[in-house]
């Protein structure tokens, strides 16, 4: 999405003058809509086909979301399931009070396991060894497993559909044991029209048929956000959705286009307007020298708070409801904005990085396209130091 630059609207130039500093800024602080991944939840189970179920992926404290907050609100919304990728973070989310299914999808020291154990979240694993460690940590209740089976991702999980079999039967009949699900994970669900997704689909179909002939009760499971999208004869009896369930787009486009409303917004306020004369600069290393006279907005927020630096001469910025060239180097903890040489915005004045203001808006998809990463690692980055604020519960 490219994104014109357009003049402070004429109602905040007519106005002029020095005006009191909104009481409402902060520093840097992401404000979460949970009410946007509530109904993004609803609406993604809206596409599941054939009973399948909604599990809401909140790893990574929710994408850098919040994870107890988002995981909250997308039960709100019809998810069942919850996954993380770790341990700690499954024990995280029961001490926050979620008691649905948990499962942790990822690999497990077996320090990692007792922890999953404990906080009688459900595991995954692959291999005969895993599986005799899960048994010895087993407590009163059984431990669920899920069996993976690599089906062309090439990470965790066994590539051998034998082995995958072994594994599941020794689960299954171990007392302490017990054989809750199959599962795989696509390499390239959000590449759409390639030929890996539908081979890899195919390969874990055919597993999943031979599985369900001898355990009838399995859950299987493979679809992440942008298979679920993609094709519904992914989504099997569950569906592990994350980045859609925060309003940001599988496929790195608009999220508006899939009905996904973005529940992050990245705000800052402009700290200090400094006029700067033709020749002088703004930040370390002089990056942007002013060709001709105009005002620079300092906001306090940078790379420290996840901002990257990467931004460098290289973002958009909302002051007064219009487009700001983020200017200069972006340094740890400010960055500048070119506000123009006629600019009314004075100290106080909200500034957003990400999210709506007078009717315009910029995308978490935007930014990462700048930086050539995607939207997944945008809000990831965003670091403890930004504050996180709640609205929507
Ligand atoms: C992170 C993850 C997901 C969720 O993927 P999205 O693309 O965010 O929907 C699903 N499955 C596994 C195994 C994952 O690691």
């Amino acid at each position: 999405m490219s994104t014109p630059r357009t003049a402070p609207d004429e109602a905040v130039l007519a106005s002029g003058g020095p005006k009191p500093e909104p009481e409402k800024v902060e520093r840097a602080v992401a404000r979460i809509d949970l009410g946007a991944v509530t109904r993004n939840c609803a609406h993604l189970r809206s596409l599941l086909t054939g009973g399948a179920e909604l599990c809401a992926v909140v790893k990574a404290d929710g994408y850098g979301h919040g994870a107890t907050q988002c995981a909250r609100a997308a039960l709100r919304g019809g998810a069942t399931w919850l996954a993380v990728a770790t341990a700690r973070e499954a024990e995280e989310l029961r001490a926050g009070g979620l008691d649905c299914r948990l499962l942790v999808l990822g690999a497990l020291t077996p320090e990692d396991a007792a922890t999953a154990v404990a906080a009688s979240a459900e595991v995954v694993a692959w291999r005969e060894d895993l599986v005799e460690r899960l048994a010895g940590m087993a407590r009163a209740a059984p431990v669920r497993v899920h069996v993976k089976l690599d089906t062309g991702m090439g990470r965790l999980g066994t590539g051998d559909r034998e082995e995958a079999a072994r594994v599941a039967a020794r689960v299954a009949a171990h007392p302490r044991l017990g054989l809750a699900g199959v599962m795989s994970h696509f390499a390239t669900a959000d590449e759409l029209g390639d030929e890996h997704f539908p081979a890899q689909l195919r390969s874990f179909t055919a597993f999943v048929e031979e599985m369900r002939a001898l355990y009838p009760d399995l859950v299987a499971h493979a679809a992440n956000s942008a298979a679920t999208y993609r094709d519904p004869a992914a989504h099997f009896d569950l569906v592990r959705c994350g980045v859609a369930v925060y309003g940001l787009d599988p496929f790195q486009s608009d999220p508006a286009e899939r009905d996904l409303e973005p529940a992050l917004a990245l705000e800052s306020y402009v700290a200090e307007v400094k006029p700067l004369a033709t020749g002088q600069s703004a930040g370390y290393g002089r990056r942007f020298v002013a060709s001709e006279p105009t005002c620079i907005g300092v906001l306090p927020i940078g790379y420290g708070d996840g901002v990257r630096r990467g931004l460098t001469n290289n973002a958009e910025v909302l002051v007064g409801g219009g487009f700001h060239p983020l200017v200069g180097t972006v340094s740890m903890d400010n960055i500048t904005v070119d506000l123009g040489p006629d600019t009314p915005a004075r100290p106080g004045e909200p500034a957003v990085l990400i999210g709506a203001q007078g009717g315009e808006r910029l995308t978490a998809e935007e930014m990462a396209r700048r930086l050539d990463t995607i939207n997944y690692e945008v809000t990831c980055g965003l670091s403890p130091r930004v504050a996180r604020t709640y609205a929507g519960e």
